[in-house]
């Protein structure tokens, strides 16, 4: 099946073949022809798989031409979602007239309101923003047809719902409105209810689901070890770039401090850091400028980073989902990824939720001539026949290797 069968207009379809799209991926085979067709769709698939496309091409076909007033609405969670779909959208669009705005905050507020003065088609804004831009009167929602809330889920734990809801509030009753979302808690039913109507779901995939081309690895070490251990991981493997994600922002600044001491190119992301900053991070990162990227779950939902070689998790993420969304940044387009998780004794329920949350089991490995302190942790094994974990040197009765493509390699130089 080709885009061409799809019913999008002659205009999108240039812009994608420039982009060298060929065929449609599931999401977007299901998808396009639904929202061209008029309906509310709920979308969910694992990221990286064309979401941006299976609801920009479709309602970039039904605007067709200009006008002065936003006519469609595509709601992000982080600034970089925004910026990254932003540009996406201004891709596929590239052979109409169709004009694109995006609106985000930790920025100034002069070039967002003058292009909205001069007009525009399409507006992708975290909720905060859009709705300062709306309460100074810079623009309006009044003629809004397509509504896109995307990675709804995150918006909801990030404390947007009631921006959602003030801004919902203002678009006409009359609109089509798509929902992305990778899991569906009761909150976000309450949404679809209120906010939909009569929707249909694409599901592409198993939700819980990690690609089949990342294996995956937790090291069990004693909570003061943490970072001897990433920095061990680190000249063990052999990476072109990697992601460290932490749980928090404090803790993502002292792992950024501690690599950035042990010689590696680091940037950091996270919420604390200026809009100016997140940028740099971002595009060193992806221009090869920095090989370690050192984050909160901020950067783990649908950024779209390639040849991220490995993901490392300093800590156990807290929510189950986040495992699936920050591995999702290796391995994408069927590129092979390894993933680690650094686990301490506190982590163990929250592992266990992960592997019961993607229904695997995840191999323990240690690195080799590590040394080691004890951890309640090395007993786990016993009752499964693992051989336990004696104390004194590594490894004595404790599986342990690298699953990596480098053992032993050291790092890779660009
Ligand atoms: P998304 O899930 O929208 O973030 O897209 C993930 C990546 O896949 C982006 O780099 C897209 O440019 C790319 N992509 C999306 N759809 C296609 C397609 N049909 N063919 C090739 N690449 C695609």
């Amino acid at each position: 099946m080709s885009f061409d069968s799809l019913g999008l207009s002659e205009t999108v379809l240039k812009g994608i073949r420039e982009m060298g799209y060929e065929d449609p991926t599931p999401i977007q085979l299901h998808g396009i022809p639904l929202i061209l067709s008029g309906k509310d769709v709920i979308g969910s698939a694992q990221t990286g798989t064309g979401k941006t496309a299976a609801f920009g091409l479709p309602i970039l076909t039904r605007l067709e031409k200009p006008s002065q007033q936003p006519r469609a609405l595509i709601l992000e969670p982080t600034r970089e979602l925004a910026s990254q779909v932003e540009t996406a959208i201004q891709d596929f669009s590239k052979f109409s007239k169709l004009r694109t705005t995006v609106l985000y905050g930790g920025v100034k507020y002069g070039r967002q309101t003058d292009a909205l003065k001069v007009g525009t088609d399409i507006i992708v804004a975290t909720p905060g923003r859009l709705l300062d831009h709306l309460s100074q009167k810079n623009t309006t929602l009044k003629h809004l047809e397509y509504l896109v809330l995307d990675e709804a889920d995150r918006m909801l734990d990030m404390g947007f719902m009631p921006d959602v809801k003030k801004i919902i509030q203002q678009c006409p009753e009359k609109r089509q409105t798509a929902l992305f979302s990778a899991t569906v808690p009761p909150i976000i039913e309450t949404l679809i209810q209120w906010a939909m109507k009569d929707p249909e779901t694409v599901e592409i995939g198993m939700r819980r689901s990690v690609a089949d081309t990342i294996s995956h690895a937790v090291y069990p070490v004693a909570f003061n070890q943490k970072d001897d251990l990433v920095v061990a991981l680190l000249r063990k493997v052999e990476f072109d770039s990697v992601i460290i994600f932490c749980r928090t922002k404090i803790g993502a600044d002292k792992v950024g401090r501690l690599l950035k001491q042990e010689n590696h190119s680091v940037a950091i992301l996270h919420s604390n850091r200026t809009q100016a900053e997140r940028e740099r991070s971002l595009k060193g990162f992806r221009d090869g400028k920095f090989e370690v990227l050192v984050a909160t779950d901020i950067a783990s939902r649908g950024l779209d980073i390639a040849n991220v070689s490995h993901v490392v998790n300093y800590d156990v993420p807290q929510h189950p989902e986040d495992y699936v969304h920050r591995i999702g940044r290796t391995g994408r387009a069927a590129a092979t990824g390894d993933a680690f998780t650094i686990m301490v004794a506190e982590d163990r329920q929250h592992m266990e939720a992960v592997e019961r949350f993607i229904d695997n089991k995840i191999k323990r490995e240690k690195i080799e001539g590590f040394e080691y302190k004890y951890t309640a942790l090395f007993d786990d094994g016993k009752s499964s026949g693992m051989p336990r974990f004696r104390g004194g040197s590594v490894g004595r009765g404790y599986s342990f290797g690298m699953s990596t493509r480098g053992k032993g390699g050291g790092r890779r130089r660009r």
